[in-house]
């Protein structure tokens, strides 16, 4: 049997094991905010039809102020002038045995011979620790396991990943790859995948509980 892991898996785990347990053993899911859920869609959205060369200006006119802020920060973005690969790209590619990843990229640009993931980030503040976060290790890794697929041909050195924050204008992180990082995040995503799929017990972390879904149902 296929067992199937995206960034959330990974970093679900690593905030709490007992979170994940919560979350992908007994499927308990809460509802995201809806103001939350309804600004992220809207400027995944809006970036889409932007780089799909659609006339945005009848939907500019109807966002909320809130939307229109975000909107307003990314859409003079100089990335998205670049040569579009691909928009909302799903990927599947197998990681070892049985286990696979799982994602959506939100664009990939080409400028020049160098490809720039992007991932547009509409909370209040861009990760700490880039270079750190599952879903800039995974997309990296899928799409370059990809590039043959999509009729790409280029190094290690020529892919970079990018958090494009919306809540403020130029706001921005960058990680580039190399042939070194490849393998150590290959590494990184072998080890932990085993160890979830391993894992007979899930242990309580009790630092993140004060933003925790689950503290109510929870004995942490
Ligand atoms: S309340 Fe704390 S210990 Fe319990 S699942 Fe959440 S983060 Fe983990």
């Amino acid at each position: 049997m296929i067992t199937t892991f995206t960034s959330d898996h990974f970093e679900t785990y690593q905030k709490c094991p007992k979170a994940y347990y919560f979350k992908y053993k007994k499927g308990i899911r809460f509802a995201l905010a809806k103001d939350t859920y309804k600004l992220g869609r809207s400027i995944h959205s809006l970036v889409d039809y932007k780089l799909r060369g659609l006339d945005l200006s009848k939907i500019e006119k109807d966002l909320d102020e809130n939307t229109l802020r975000h909107w307003q920060n990314l859409k003079d973005e100089f990335l998205l002038d670049f040569e579009v690969v691909c928009t909302e790209w799903g990927f599947d590619i197998p990681l070892f045995d049985n286990i696979w990843l799982n994602g959506r990229i939100d664009a990939v640009f080409k400028d020049g011979g160098n490809y720039i993931i992007a991932d547009w980030k509409t909370g209040s503040s861009l990760p700490l620790d880039p270079d750190d976060k599952y879903q800039a290790m995974i997309y990296m890794l899928a799409f370059y396991k990809a590039k043959k697929d999509l009729g790409l041909d280029f190094g290690p050195n020529n892919l970079k990943f990018v958090f494009v924050g919306t809540n403020k204008k130029g706001d921005k992180k960058e990680i580039t790859c190399s042939k070194e990082k490849l393998l150590e995040i290959e590494k990184t995503l072998m080890s932990m995948a085993a160890e979830i799929e391993g894992a007979q017990e899930f242990s309580l972390n009790t630092k993140n509980c004060k933003f925790c879904d689950f503290a109510n149902i929870c004995s942490g």
